[in-house]
C-alpha cells in the first residue's frame, strides 16, 4: 500500500473566532524527492497568533492563505530523503513546511539545527522568531533603562515571557499581565518578574496603579483591546510602546472609532513613541539575538515553557485555544517523534 502523508488546508475563511469547520484534514500520497529536492518529515509545528491574519483576505503585510491551500507555519523537520548536496538524511532543519506531516523542499530558506546545542523545538520559540520579536522590539523600540518600569501583556506566552526577562536583565522593573492566577504565579515565581496582574480581574486598572506607582515607561503591546485601555492612563510622558500584536482584536469583525480617538489624544499630549513592527524588520539583529539568548538560556537568566499537543490532527483545536489563552507558554504541535 502506498504511504500517505497528512496536511491541514484552510477549508473556509473564518468570520470572527475560527472554528474547526475552517480547517480540513487531508490524506495525500507521500511525496517523493526529485532531483535537487529534499523530503522533510515534520517533527514540530509552531502555532502562532499571526496565522489568524493569514486566514483572512483583508489587506495585510503578508499574503493570505488561499482557501484549499495548506496552512503555513514554521516547522522543525528531519530530512528523510535528499538529492541535494549539503543535506543528509537525519539532518534536522528549521523551515516553513506548514501544517503537514511531510514536505518537499529545494533547500532555500532552510537552516540546519544542531540538536546537541539546544532542543530543536526552541528554534520555534525562545531561540527563534518569538524570541527575536521580544529581543528586538524591546531593545530597539522600548529601550528600557535601569530603574524604569516595563509592562507586558500575554506575559506567560512565547513573546511576553522573554520581554519581561530581558527587561530584568537590563535593570528595569518588569510587570506582567496574564490571564488567571496560575499564569501570574508562574510569571512572578518562575520567570522572576516583579509582579504579574490578572487581566480578567475587574481591578486591573487599580492593580496597575499599585504595581507601577511611578507610572509605565515602556509598554510592550501584545494584546490591545481592554488591556490597552487599562494601561493607557498609567503611561508616563515620553513612554515607548513597541506595538507588536493585538491578539485581543484578531477576531473582531468591526473596529471601534472611540478607542482610536482616545488613544491618539493621549499619545499626543503625553508624546508617546508608538512604533508598530514586524519581526522581519529586525532580521539584521538575528546574530546578536542568537548569541545573547543562547547565553541567557544557558545561564538560566531566561527560562521558557512549551505548551505541546500531539498529532497534526489536533492543530486546529490547539490554534483556536491559543487565541483564547488556553496555551501556557510557546504553543507547539508534536507532529512526529523528536529523536533529539
Ligand atoms: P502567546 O504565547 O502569548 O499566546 C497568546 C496569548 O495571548 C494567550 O495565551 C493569552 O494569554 C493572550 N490573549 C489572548 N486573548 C487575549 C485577550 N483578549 N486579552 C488579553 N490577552 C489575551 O503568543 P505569542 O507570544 O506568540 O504572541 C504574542 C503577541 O505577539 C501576539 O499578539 C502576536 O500576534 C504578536 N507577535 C507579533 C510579531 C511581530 O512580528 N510583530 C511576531 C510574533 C508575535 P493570557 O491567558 O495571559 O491572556
Amino acid at each position: 500500500m502506498a504511504q500517505t502523508a497528512q496536511r491541514i488546508a484552510l477549508a473556509a475563511r473564518p468570520s470572527g473566532e475560527p472554528t474547526l469547520e475552517n480547517f480540513r484534514l487531508e490524506n495525500v500520497p507521500l511525496p517523493e524527492a526529485g532531483a535537487g529536492q529534499l523530503l522533510l518529515r515534520t517533527i514540530w509545528l509552531s502555532l502562532d497568533p499571526y496565522m489568524r491574519g493569514r486566514m483572512s483576505d483583508e489587506p495585510s503585510y503578508a499574503a493570505p492563505v488561499e482557501v484549499g491551500q495548506v496552512m503555513g507555519g514554521g516547522t522543525v523537520s528531519e530530512v528523510i530523503g535528499s538529492s541535494l548536496p549539503g543535506f543528509q538524511p537525519g539532518d534536522v532543519v528549521l523551515g516553513m513546511s506548514g501544517w503537514q506531516t511531510h514536505a518537499l523542499s529545494d533547500g532555500k530558506g532552510l537552516r540546519k539545527l544542531d540538536p546537541s546545542a539546544a532542543p530543536p523545538s526552541t528554534a520555534l520559540g525562545v531561540l527563534g522568531m518569538p524570541g527575536l520579536t521580544a529581543y528586538a522590539g524591546l531593545l530597539e523600540i522600548g529601550k528600557p533603562q535601569p530603574g524604569e518600569t516595563v509592562v507586558v501583556a500575554a506575559a506567560s506566552g512565547a513573546v511576553g515571557s522573554v520581554v519581561g526577562q530581558i527587561a530584568k536583565i537590563k535593570g528595569a522593573r518588569a510587570i506582567g499581565i496574564a490571564g488567571g492566577a496560575e499564569k501570574c504565579r508562574y510569571v512572578k515565581e518562575v520567570l522572576g518578574f516583579d509582579d504579574c496582574l490578572d487581566h480578567r480581574a475587574p481591578s486591573l486598572s487599580d492593580d496597575l496603579q499599585r504595581a507601577c506607582p511611578e507610572g509605565i515607561d515602556v509598554y510592550f503591546e501584545n494584546v490591545g483591546g481592554a488591556v490597552f485601555e487599562a494601561v493607557l492612563p498609567h503611561l508616563n510622558s515620553f513612554a515607548r510602546i513597541p506595538l507588536c500584536g493585538l491578539i485581543a482584536q484578531y477576531n473582531d469583525t468591526a473596529s471601534s472609532g472611540r478607542r482610536m480617538s482616545s488613544l491618539m489624544r493621549v499619545a499626543l499630549t503625553r508624546r508617546f513613541n508608538i512604533r508598530g513592527f514586524i519581526v522581519t524588520d529586525f532580521a539584521a539583529r538575528g546574530k546578536d539575538f542568537y548569541a545573547d539568548m543562547t547565553q541567557w538560556v544557558r545561564d538560566g537568566q531566561v527560562k521558557y515553557r512549551e505548551s505541546i499537543v500531539d498529532g497534526l490532527s489536533n492543530a486546529p483545536q490547539a490554534f483556536i485555544g491559543l487565541l483564547r489563552g488556553a496555551n501556557f507558554g510557546k504553543q507547539l504541535v508534536r507532529v512526529g517523534p523528536d529523536k533529539a
